[in-house]
C-alpha cells in the first residue's frame, strides 16, 4: 500500500476546496488498515478519516498527520437472503448511493433514501445520514468498528443515532474507524421501489444545488426551525460577501455553495461564518454547522 505525501485533499471533497495532508493512504483491506493506525500510534501522528468528503470543510492549511481514506478500495457488498428480509452488509467505503441502488435493485424497501446521499456508508454511520424521512438508524442493524487494535461488532440499538450524530462523533470513540454497516430491509415490489427511488431524486434535483460543488445542508436543523429558511428569511438567499465563487446557493438557501470550485475554504468558511452571525442577529437563532471543520484553521 502506498502512503503518498502531502496530498492536496481538494479533489477528495465535495466542496472542491482544502489543502493538503501531511500523509494519505486509501488501505484495501483490514489488515492495511491496521497496518496504517498502528504505524500512525507508532509515530504519533493524528489521523483522520476520510469517506466521500461530502460533509467536509478541508481548512487552505491542510491537515497535519495522515489522512486514511476508504474509498472504492474499500468497498464491498454482501446479501443474505432472510425469507421475508435480505439482510446487506456493506463495507464502510462503500457509495451509499450504491448500497440503496443495490437494494432497490432487490426490491427492497427502506433504503430509497440512500440513493441520492453522495457520501460513503462509513461517513453515512457517522453521521447517521439521512433523507425524506429516512435515516440510517432505521434501517441499521449492526456496525462493525475497528478501535484500540479491536474489531467490533455493536448493535444499531447502541450507535447513539441522532438526528445527524452518533457515538463516533464522540470523544472517547475519536479514534474508532467505522469498517461495515449491516443493514435489514423487508422485500417489496421492485417496481414501487425504482419508482420511489426516481421520485426522491426528482425533487432533490428540483430543490437542491445538486451540479454545483457544496457538501449538502451547511448547517443543522435548529430545534424548531429549518436552517434554509431562517437563511433565507434573513435576505441571503443568493448572497456572495465577494467574487470568490463562494454563494449562499440561489437555489437553496440552506446549502453554500462553491461555484466553479474556484473558491478557497477560508472564502467559504467566511461566509458560513457571516450567514451565522447574521441569522443570530436577526433571529436570535445560533446556527450550528452541520459541515465538519477539518485541519488548521486560523
Ligand atoms: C449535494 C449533497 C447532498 C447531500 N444530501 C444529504 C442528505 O440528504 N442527507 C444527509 O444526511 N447528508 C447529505 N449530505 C451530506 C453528506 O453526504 C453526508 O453527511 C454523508 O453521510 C457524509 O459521508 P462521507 O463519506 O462523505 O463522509 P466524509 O465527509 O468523508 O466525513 C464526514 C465525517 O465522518 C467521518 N467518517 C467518514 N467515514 C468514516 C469511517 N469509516 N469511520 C469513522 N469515521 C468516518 C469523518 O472522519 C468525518 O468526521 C449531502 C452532501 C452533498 C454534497
Amino acid at each position: 500500500m502506498e502512503i503518498r505525501e502531502n496530498v492536496i485533499l481538494k479533489p477528495y471533497t465535495t466542496f472542491k476546496a482544502g489543502g493538503p495532508a501531511d500523509l494519505f493512504a486509501e488501505p484495501s483491506s483490514r489488515d492495511e488498515l491496521v497496518e496504517l493506525i498502528e504505524k500512525a500510534q507508532r509515530e504519533g501522528l493524528e489521523t483522520f478519516i476520510l469517506g466521500a468528503g461530502s460533509n467536509i470543510l478541508v481548512s487552505d492549511k491542510g491537515f497535519r498527520g495522515l489522512v486514511i481514506r476508504l474509498g472504492k478500495q474499500f468497498a464491498g457488498i454482501d446479501v443474505k437472503d432472510l425469507s421475508d428480509q435480505m439482510e446487506l452488509t456493506a463495507l464502510a467505503g462503500t457509495s451509499l448511493a450504491l448500497l440503496g441502488n443495490r437494494a432497490a435493485s432487490e426490491g427492497l424497501k427502506g433504503a430509497e433514501f440512500c440513493c441520492g446521499i453522495p457520501g460513503s456508508v462509513g461517513g453515512a454511520v457517522y453521521m447517521n445520514a439521512g433523507a425524506y424521512g429516512g435515516e440510517i438508524k432505521d434501517i441499521a442493524v449492526k456496525v462493525t468498528y475497528y478501535k484500540d487494535g479491536v474489531f467490533t461488532d455493536i448493535p444499531a440499538a447502541d450507535c447513539g443515532f441522532g438526528y445527524r450524530q452518533s457515538i463516533f462523533a464522540q470523544d472517547d470513540m475519536k479514534d474508532a474507524v467505522i469498517v461495515a454497516l449491516t443493514i435489514r430491509l423487508d422485500k417489496g415490489d421492485k417496481e414501487e421501489v425504482a419508482a420511489r427511488v426516481a421520485e426522491l431524486k426528482q425533487n432533490r434535483c428540483a430543490s437542491q444545488p445538486v451540479d454545483v460543488p457544496s457538501a449538502g445542508s451547511t448547517f443543522k436543523r435548529p430545534t424548531g426551525y429549518f436552517a434554509g429558511t431562517l437563511i433565507q428569511e434573513s435576505g441571503l438567499k443568493g448572497f456572495a460577501l465577494d467574487d470568490s465563487g463562494a454563494q449562499v446557493s440561489p437555489k437553496h438557501a440552506g446549502f453554500v455553495v462553491n461555484n466553479g470550485g474556484k473558491a478557497s475554504a477560508s472564502d467559504i468558511r467566511r461566509l458560513i461564518d457571516y450567514v451565522s452571525d447574521k441569522v443570530y442577529e436577526l433571529n436570535g437563532v445560533r446556527l450550528e454547522t452541520e459541515v465538519r471543520m477539518i485541519g488548521e484553521w486560523d
